[in-house]
């Protein structure tokens, strides 16, 4: 184990677990026991009960138990040692850790936590108080996000000042550079990362602050030279955060993506907010970068249903394969937002907020939704108009791995383009030959042979734990590893 176990015991010892557990579950007290309604299974009478005395729960519907170490593990999703230190740090308890690396290391990785915790409060203030961030206030209401929003979401001002959050923030040098929050200038001055920007700070999953986004103001978009500005500009990789991995509003959606059983993944962290804001509140974002599969591997485990509230029919060829690996890969089924074309969620949820819910429940398959754009833009009135459209459509179904899923749309294309079944099979066969690089290997019908089995769904079918929940090896735990 690599915390100290006298430690571990010390961390059960002071948690309450009745109060844990009451801020994902409704208890209300029977005899020695509360009762209410399992975060695990979905049920209308209660089969979840804690024993405070004792401290575990059990379901009797789905048999979930544990002490509050495990059930933060299921709840969060965290491995044992980051459900120790969630737990410790709400307990206000210093963990050791069992080798002195292993010390030293977490200590680095906490002062560097310390400061970034430090930073979104240094900028929340300024956003609130500071005369400098004036205009970014003004900025904000004219975006219809109030001060709720502010708190909600930690917004806050970095100041155009070249070294303000480092002047607050009391750190070393080297724990300012390393936690992202600035840079060394070639006269070895300490400068802030971030300046006159709107700050959209971005937390784990556990709701720790790792990394920050900054937001340029409309007027601004030229420095002193008359150089165009990025609008936006983020935090660099740090120990702390891996860009590849983050997912913004993330700790703020789990709740709500596990209780609907899907998430919905924007581009932009205004696009999160204007879900939350109309009553959906299970959106996050990428933080400038596509969507990757160490995102989708992070969310697997909390809904198979992934909603994508981006123009996904720009993401080019090469992505849109990706999507139907991942899909069949990790059993998820990846859907497009039915937003009107040209408008961001953000705008959409300023103008008309009814709108973006009909956006989610009108979402179609990733594939559906593609057809349905070259119908949409294609000439169904002419023979050659719908010559073009199946040519186009052709191309687009045989990147879907499944034979029958293939079939299906297919059948589809030759219903609504007045063409024989038997001809676009014919075509849709040569083309699937033509692009035989792409699968590994075609069998005698022109279509894939099927990948040999991944450990993962070996482990699956044979009815293994979840993942998540499988012995986590010691290499695993490496705290450097952790997102
Ligand atoms: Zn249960």
């Amino acid at each position: 184990m690599l915390i100290n176990e006298n430690d571990v015991a010390k961390v059960l010892d002071q948690t309450d677990i009745l109060a844990l557990i009451g801020e994902h579950v409704g208890l209300k007290r029977v005899g020695l026991r509360h009762v209410g309604l399992c975060p695990f299974h979905s049920e209308n009478t209660p089969s979840f009960s804690v024993n405070a005395q004792e401290g575990f729960y059990y379901c009797f519907g789905c048999h979930a138990s544990g002490d509050a170490i495990s059930f933060v593990r299921q709840i969060e999703r965290l491995d044992f040692v980051s459900a120790v230190e969630y737990l410790a740090g709400k307990a206000g308890i210093t963990l050791t850790y069992e080798s002195e690396e292993l010390s030293k290391h977490a200590s680095k990785r906490s002062s560097l936590q310390a400061a970034l915790v430090k930073a979104v409060e240094f900028y929340a203030d300024q956003l609130l108080h500071s005369p400098g961030a004036a205009l970014a206030r003004e900025y904000l209401s004219s975006r219809n996000l109030d001060k709720e929003d502010w708190e909600r979401f930690h917004l806050g001002w970095a100041p155009d000042s070249p070294a303000a959050l480092y002047g607050h923030l009391n750190v070393s040098e080297e724990v300012f550079v390393e936690a992202g929050l600035g840079y060394m200038d070639k006269n070895g001055k300490p400068q802030d990362q971030l300046r006159a920007r709107v700050i959209f700070p971005i937390f784990d999953s556990s709701g720790k602050p790792v990394a920050f986004g900054g937001r340029i103001l409309p007027p601004a978009l030229e420095d002193s030279h008359g150089q165009p500005l990025p609008k936006y500009k983020n935090s660099p990789e740090t120990p702390l955060y891996s860009k590849r991995k983050t997912l913004y509003g993330l700790n703020l959606a789990k709740a709500d993506v596990v209780a609907k059983g899907e998430i919905i993944i924007c581009e932009g962290y205004t696009d999160v907010i204007a879900f939350f804001k109309a009553g959906i509140p299970r959106a996050v974002a990428t933080c400038g970068t596509a969507l990757t599969e160490d995102h989708l591997n992070k969310i697997k485990s909390f809904s198979k249903r992934i909603i994508l509230a981006f123009d996904a029919d720009n993401a080019g060829i090469s992505a849109t394969e990706k999507f139907y690996q991942w899909e069949k890969k990790y059993k998820l089924e990846i859907y497009v937002a039915d937003l009107p074309k040209g408008i961001d969620p953000g705008e959409l949820g300023q103008k008309d907020p009814d709108r973006l819910k009909i956006a989610v429940t009108g979402a179609k398959p990733f594939m559906a939704f593609r057809l349905q754009r070259l119908f949409d833009v294609g000439d169904l009135t002419s023979i050659e108009g719908r010559a073009r459209i199946v040519d186009d459509a052709i191309a687009i179904i045989c990147e879907h791995p499944n034979g029958l899923v293939r079939n299906d749309y297919l059948m589809q294309v030759a219903d609504k383009c007045r063409f024989e079944m038997s001809d676009l099979h014919l075509r849709l066969e040569q083309a699937l030959r033509s692009k035989s690089y792409f699968f590994e290997e075609l069998d005698a019908h022109g279509n894939p042979k099927a990948p040999a089995q991944t450990h993962e769904e070996h482990a699956d079918s044979n009815g293994a734990l979840e993942p998540e929940f499988r012995p986590i090896s010691a290499q695993e735990l490496g705290l450097s590893d952790r997102p």
